[in-house]
């Protein structure tokens, strides 16, 4: 564990001068008993019950708070009911912490060595993190950190746990914690450090197949473990499996070393479920659309979901900024370098998908330029400089899309994506084409290959291997691209690639299909909103044609020009405006009372594209070139 600044280190203080009897070497190192039983899955209850190895007197249990993955204070306590402590039969109560909500204190009486604790987690609310439910009729998804405790204090490497399941009659799994034993719906897990356990989730189903994505014999193994609602959506074509076949190899030149035993891809395919994406070191836990493998404009939406939750076994799980390697579950985590964690894992994953074959090369730079222009339009970029929006990742997390371009959203996911894009393409300029961010993902990312480990590090240490790779003042560059304001995006690696970000009245391909998906309208480039199919709007960007009318994030959209709203007439009138110098008069409901708005607009139609340069070299061609034949 690294400590980077003072509060950090206050934090670790009061943590650790509180250590329990539990966390004593003689006790942590016997393990934690913790059955699951998933039978109630279906109504989202998870059943846990605990056995601890205790000594006699005042004791404090905590509830897993600052979740990995989700870099923020996410351990879903309001879901966290029934708690039941025993010893030796008698019922002993407990209180919960006055301050700290996420901490148990338990007296356990004299000549007792078990404790024992029940507990239920409600799933209705979290799935991994993300929103919406962990589990439906047909499939659950089982994050053990919803169903455990432990002893306060302890690292999360020393505390020592068997975990075993009950599931549904018939129910098949897949998680990458080692099988002990197993007789019917009942599976006993080998001894995990509580590390591991949580590092590893399980899914399970009435609808599963695997996929074998290695050859047989070729270590380490990886397999994906699909869940379904219903079993149509498991026909994975020869094509996709050929893809995620050519995505595991291609991460093997990518990186040149692995840091699991085996990966399992944990892919849940359900509308019933919160859709996720939840990185691990030796699997991933993501859901999407349920018909994500058999719709294409799903498949596009989704296919790089995948690549990105595997490229964080080195990015994020392996190599990890030392604010997020933290020694247990309730130390404070600090997410100043996620544009290094989230930011290059988005780069690569968008590239994996591409060199895999997931995606076209025309459905990578449409994907591109949705990314820079949403970017180019964050008007919250004039204030708040990127690094700011990673360390407050714990308020930005769940916040809704009003107002979202002046506040900025967890921008160090696409605006990261922007800048490492920006260093490959500076990479291949300054070597001639001999030497590209590839070579760095190789020396930062790849090492010696083995079993699970984490080796922190901080911003001095991705300055340090990108000179190794080429000399350039890029602690210059990088501060410079995330602690200052701007009032553009990072366009420079496009720019540099060869290509130059452009709006045309042709419609992006992502944009289409997620306006159908997700029932909107995208007129951000143009009228400068996006508007619900019940007319919400649903953020305006500040300076804005619609903004300078006094139109507001949260107002409803009545009418266009005095017909009743829809896309098509909303399109007509921005169709009609072109050439005349008469404003869109648009009638908006703000809270009961109606006010016409005139938008000076006549554009037409703005969506975003890649155009080529000509006479520039093709350096983003050049990037999305598979590795591997
Ligand atoms: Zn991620």
């Amino acid at each position: 564990m690294h400590s980077t600044g003072g509060r950090r280190c206050c934090w670790s203080l009061i943590l650790f001068s509180f250590s329990c009897l539990l966390a004593a070497p003689s006790l942590a190192a016997q393990a934690i008993r913790l059955h699951v039983d998933l039978t109630d899955a279906p109504r989202n209850i998870y059943h846990a019950h605990l056995q601890f190895p205790v000594h006699s007197g005042e004791m404090s249990l905590v509830f897993p708070k600052w979740i990995p993955g989700n870099h923020r204070p996410s351990g879903p306590l309001g879901g966290l009911t029934g708690i039941r402590m025993e010893a030796a039969g008698h019922t002993l109560s407990w209180q919960r912490d006055a301050v700290e909500m996420y901490e148990f204190h338990v007296n356990v009486p004299a000549g007792v060595d078990t404790l024992d604790v029940s507990l239920d987690a409600i799933t209705t609310l979290d799935s991994a993190g993300g929103g919406g439910p962990a589990a439906s009729s047909n499939l659950l998804d089982l994050n053990w950190n919803a169903v455990v405790l432990y002893p306060k204090g302890a690292k999360s490497d020393d505390v020592s746990l068997v975990p075993s399941v009950k599931l549904p009659a018939g129910w098949k799994f897949g998680t990458a914690l080692p099988v002990a034993t197993m007789a019917g719906d009942n599976v006993e897990f080998s001894p995990v450090s509580l590390t591991t356990l949580i590092d590893s989730p399980l899914i399970a189903g009435a609808h599963y197949r695997k996929v074998e994505l290695t050859k047989p014999g070729v270590a380490p193994f990886h397999v994906m473990d699909l869940i379904a609602d219903a079993e149509p959506d498991l026909s994975m074509t020869a094509q996709d499996e050929a893809a995620y076949q050519k995505l595991v190899a291609e991460t093997g030149d990518l990186f040149g070393a692995r840091h699991y035993r085996q990966y399992h891809f944990l892919l849940t395919l359900s509308d019933q479920v919160g859709e996720h994406g939840l990185e691990h070191h030796e699997s991933n836990d993501s859901a999407a659309a349920e018909r994500m493998l058999v719709d294409p404009e799903l498949h596009m939406l989704y296919a790089s979901l995948v690549p990105h939750e595997f490229a964080h076994s080195w990015n994020g799980k392996y190599r990890r900024p030392s604010g997020l390697a933290t020694a247990n579950y309730q130390e404070p985590m600090i997410g100043d370098l996620l544009w290094v964690y989230e930011g290059l894992t988005e780069y690569l994953g968008d590239l994996l998908a591409e060199r895999s074959g997931l995606w076209t090369e025309e459905q990578y730079r449409e994907a591109l330029a949705g990314t820079a222009a949403a970017l180019d339009h964050r008007s919250g970029r004039t204030w708040r400089p990127l690094e700011d929006t990673a360390r407050s990742v714990q308020t930005l997390r769940m916040m809704g899309s009003q107002w979202q371009n002046w506040r900025r959203g967890l921008d160090y996911y696409p605006e990261g994506e922007l800048i490492w894009l920006e260093v490959d393409s500076l990479l291949r300029q300054q070597t001639h084409g001999q030497r590209s961010l590839n070579d760095f993902c190789r020396r930062f990312h790849g090492g010696e290959s083995g079993p699970s480990k984490v080796v922190p590090y901080n911003f001095d240490d991705v300055v340090h291997t990108l000179n190794e790779v080429a000399p350039y003042d890029w602690a210059h560059l990088l501060r410079e691209r995330v602690a200052t304001t701007s009032s553009h995006a990072p366009l420079g690696g496009i720019e540099q690639g060869g290509w130059k970000l452009v709006y045309t009245d042709k419609p992006n391909v992502f944009t289409q299909a997620l306006e159908k998906l997700a029932k909107f309208a995208d007129f951000s480039y143009s009228l400068g909103f996006r508007v619900n199919e019940d007319g919400k709007l649903d953020d305006v960007i500040v300076g804005s044609p619609a903004y300078q009318s006094g139109l507001g994030s949260g107002m409803k959209l009545v009418a266009v020009n005095g017909r009743k709203w829809s896309p098509p007439v909303l399109r007509a009138a921005l169709k009609a405006a072109q050439g005349s110098t008469q404003p869109i008069e648009l009638l908006a409901e703000n809270a009961q009372f109606f006010k016409t708005y005139s938008v000076a607009y006549h554009d037409g139609e703005k969506n975003p594209h890649l155009e080529r340069v000509p006479d520039q070299p093709d350096v983003l061609g050049d990037i999305l070139k598979p590795l591997t034949h």
